[in-house]
């Protein structure tokens, strides 16, 4: 089938608020350029490019366009704009091919244990979460759903930055296991904070989450080295990736290279941006590749909430429709990250029919209180599932099952682990192969 299934996955983090120093901050940090004179008339100078630096003209306007130096600095402009996006006026503005709207997956980051937070970001869990599950609850009819970002621990717990290391603190089990047992979710898919991975990101994410949204490499090769940011394998590194829409199972020593993983590896590029932007020419190859192979062709498109996400569908619908004209054989369908991934890679073929028996065995004293998972129907995505408990004291800890046989995995609760006596709430979370979630709770 020639089609192109569309997703606009939003790094979705609340507001974010950038006074003037910060905004000299970043231009040294970007260019190395260190203006002395920091007020508002010497930013308008260069916005105009009329400041010279080693005999250039300075141009920012790749960092301060009018559209990426407009923040949603709190939470009531980031209201009004998602209210105006949750409308028919809006959603029925930009249809598809099947005259269905258009969709946003909102990728949501809890920030929490930072200590210093001069960009205002919202701190607490489920936070940013509780403010979107409210939207889409309430606006359902336009199929928008909810994913996962995470933006591991900056080395001095500083909320403006993100790290690449993911466990040099283990809030992130806390983050899984409270969205488990307090909210009932786990991600499906996922959307790496800075659009940085690694090894220990590529082998955690082997573990629980099929679909990954995040590589943003481009042809052009030189483009990475032109920001101080990116060069040399800096941050969001993607530079060996495939670049031609295709969805791949990374290596295990190699997120960039194809391999033999489970997990599948879509693409997204920004919007309006300095990085990884998308272009006409981009989206022609994702209708054109969908023409040449006649398989459905995944594009994403990726944004956060902090910027003006109106201009960017707007921008990126424009795009569509004109490469719609040029093929006019291909369709092009807006769907969630989830589905777009199981339409493209399964061919439409999939339902879901994992099934999962808990036997619990919490009384006698001939063994440790202990349980034990089977599943059938079809094949976890993963080597386990996640398992998240609370205490009575109100930690919340993932601990590791292993396995007994084929498809059945054990946990026992002594003093190795922890002992019952201490436990309030058990849930075990997994995606099946096909990338369908299952969450159930274990009742003491
Ligand atoms: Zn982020």
């Amino acid at each position: 089938m020639k089609i192109v299934y569309i997703v606009h996955a939003v790094d979705t983090e609340g507001p974010l608020y950038e006074s003037l120093s910060a905004k000299f901050k970043r231009i040294k940090d970007l260019y190395g350029i260190d203006v002395k004179k920091r007020n508002y008339t010497e930013f308008k100078k260069l916005l105009k490019k009329k400041i010279i630096h080693n005999n250039k003209k300075i141009n920012i306007s790749d960092i301060f366009s009018s559209h990426l130096n407009k923040y949603n600095e709190n939470w009531s402009q980031i209201n009004e704009m998602i209210d105006e996006m949750m409308t028919d006026q809006f959603r029925n503005k930009y249809k598809d091919s099947f005259n269905d709207c258009y969709k946003f997956t909102w990728h949501c980051l809890d920030h929490v244990g930072f200590i210093n937070n001069p960009r205002k970001r919202t701190l607490g869990f489920h936070k940013i979460y509780d403010f979107y599950k409210k939207k889409i609850t309430n606006n359902k009819k336009y199929g928008d759903s909810i994913e996962w970002h995470f933006h591991p621990m900056s080395t001095f717990k500083d909320a403006n930055f993100c790290a690449t290391s993911y466990f040099r603190d283990p809030i992130i089990y806390e983050i899984l296991c409270r969205k488990i047992l307090d909210r009932n979710f786990f991600p499906s898919s996922y959307r790496a904070g800075f659009q940085a991975e690694r090894p220990d990101s590529n082998w955690f994410l082997e573990q629980w989450i099929p679909f990954d949204i995040t590589n943003m490499s481009i042809k052009n090769k030189t483009h990475w080295e032109k920001f101080r940011d990116f060069k040399n394998g800096r941050s969001g590194n993607w530079r060996n990736a495939p670049s031609n829409w295709e969805i791949y199972n990374p290596d295990i020593r190699d997120y960039q290279k194809k391999g033999e993983c489970k997990r599948y590896i879509g693409r997204a590029l920004n919007i309006l941006n300095r990085i990884a932007t998308i272009t006409q020419k981009e989206v022609d190859n994702a209708f054109k590749r969908t023409d040449k192979l006649k398989k459905p062709v995944l594009m994403g498109v990726s944004s956060h909430d902090w910027r003006d996400i109106r201009t960017e569908v707007d921008f990126v619908y424009k795009l569509v429709k004109s490469a719609s004209k040029k093929f006019k054989n291909v369709k092009f369908k807006f769907l969630s990250v989830q589905e777009a991934f199981q339409k493209t890679i399964f061919n439409n073929k999939v339902k879901k029919k994992l099934k999962i028996k808990i036997i619990k065995s919490f009384k006698g004293n001939k063994d440790h209180p202990n349980l034990i998972i089977k599943t059938s129907g079809c094949e976890i995505f993963g080597p386990q599932p996640f398992l998240a408990i609370k205490t009575k004291n109100n930690q919340y800890i993932h601990d590791n099952f292993d396995f007994i046989k084929k498809n059945t995995w054990g946990y026992a609760f002594h003093e190795n682990t922890l002992s019952l006596d201490k436990v309030k709430e058990i849930a075990i979370a997994t995606n099946d192969q096909f990338g369908f979630t299952y969450i159930k709770k274990i009742y003491l």
